[in-house]
């Protein structure tokens, strides 16, 4: 590694820009080692520039449901790019799109497309703080909803906590207005809602950025419930899970529909694209139709909504979806039997597309469940698995994102890489 071109290519970049990276998680310091400098991605895989080829359940932290450089993203981007690649003006492929996510998303009358998921996820809350006249919101620890403000509040001790800010800039007054409560505690969330004016609850209804905690059962619908009672809005944050966990995310899964809901990742096949959506008489107070501002030189973008309607007419594919869902379990399943037959505590959470495996003995309920996990290991795991070229996230609060590009031999492989590496974890 130290003599590779990754390796002088990112000492130079160190040098350029902070840690190297543009998003922090990139620099893999959780587990102790240092980022391969990618080449390019084909399908399932990526190779680095010293050509070095790695089975990737990354795939750009599940943008890419289809794979690296799909020929159909690929040839619909490539069209696109020679009409002119940004307007300042509507165009047809942003009203395409919207139409899309209208029909699959159940919550959908109207969207609002951004370029981020920080941008969708923030504009969100403004929309349901300016609808209710109140100010608060409630979220859940270890969510996460991109890096707007509001949303960089951590817990303090006990159940339902006042945030304090997250990160060094970010003002106190501002977190103040948000409460933290843990994941799946219906009293905390009872509790907290009684304690104030709430303009939203805000949630991944499958968290994937503490690891993968999905819901317990009942546990959206409950949300539903009390936020009618407490006379805010419910958002879903469908960032990773929408258009993955089901075509109209776990919305529809669930059978619970959210007043908002912000979406990103597949949305935008893999070009810088996310969105809000909701009722139409909520959509209705964005500007220019609404007092709620809210704008964007490149949202809309017409490449990024070329890309994301491939991307979205994959993603209601019977057939595709059958296989990420077989991906999903053969990964999970596979990986469960060898930790099983090595004698290592793993708890491997999963729904359709998604999964997380822990180094922990007991199911992973919340946040603090996913903190006792064994972050050793698991950053042991994880390099042995870079190591033998296999790209899983370098961190254990991160999802593992399976691709309609996975086939049954990606899972394979990296089983067997896994069996090293579980060993090698164990005996660290
Ligand atoms: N919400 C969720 C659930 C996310 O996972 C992310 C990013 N991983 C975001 C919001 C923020 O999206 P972006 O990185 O596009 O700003």
């Amino acid at each position: 590694m130290s003599d590779s071109r990754s390796a002088a290519l990112f000492a130079a970049a160190r040098r350029l820009m902070p840690g190297g990276v543009s998003s922090p998680v990139r620099a893999m310091g959780a587990i102790g080692r240092e980022p391969f400098v990618v080449a390019r991605g084909e399908g399932a895989e990526l190779v680095d520039v010293d050509g070095r080829r790695y089975i990737d359940w990354v795939v750009s932290w599940g943008a890419l449901i289809a794979g690296h450089a799909h020929p159909d993203v690929v040839a619909a981007v490539t069209a696109r790019t020679a009409a002119g690649t940004s307007y300042g003006a509507p165009c047809e492929g942003e009203f395409e799109l919207a139409r899309l996510v209208v029909e699959l998303v159940p919550s959908a009358e109207m969207v609002r497309f951004t370029c981020s998921g920080t941008e969708a996820a923030m504009s969100a809350v403004r929309l349901a703080r300016a609808v209710t006249g109140k100010s608060r919101i409630l979220k859940f620890a270890g969510a996460y909803h991109g890096h707007a403000d509001p949303f960089l509040a951590e817990a303090g001790s006990g159940l339902a906590t006042q945030g304090i800010p997250a990160s060094p800039g970010v003002p106190e007054a501002v977190v103040k207005e948000t409460t933290v409560v843990p994941w799946n505690d219906r009293q905390a969330v009872e509790q907290a809602l009684d304690g104030g004016e709430f303009a939203a609850i805000v949630c991944e209804p499958y968290p994937a950025n503490m690891g993968l905690v999905p819901p317990q059962s009942g546990f959206l619908g409950f949300l539903r419930e009390q936020a009618d009672r407490a006379g805010a809005l419910l958002v879903f944050d469908e960032v990773i899970t929408g258009f993955r966990v089901a075509v109209g995310g776990a919305q529809e899964r669930e059978q619970v529909v959210p007043d908002l809901t912000v979406l990103g990742k597949v949305l935008g096949g893999g070009l810088p694209l996310a969105a809000f959506a909701g009722r139409r008489e909520l959509m209705e107070q964005v500007a220019p139709s609404g007092p709620v501002y809210q704008a964007g030189t490149l949202s809309g973008n017409p490449l990024a909504t070329a890309a994301g309607r491939v991307a979205v007419e994959l993603a209601r594919d019977r057939a595709l979806r059958a296989r990420l869902e077989r991906t999903t379990s053969e990964l999970a399943g596979g990986l469960r039997e060898l930790a099983r037959e090595l004698g290592v505590p793993l708890y491997v959470a999963e729904v359709p597309g998604l999964l997380c495996p822990f180094f922990a003995s007991q199911p992973v309920r919340n946040f603090e469940d996913a903190r006792a996990s064994d972050a050793k290991a698991y950053a042991a795991f994880a390099r042995a698995m870079i190591e033998r070229g296999v790209f899983v996230p370098p961190s254990r609060f991160e999802a593992w994102f399976p691709s309609f590009a996975h086939e049954s031999s990606h899972v394979e492989r990296t089983l067997i890489a896994a069996r090293d590496a579980l060993a090698q974890a164990a005996a660290e």
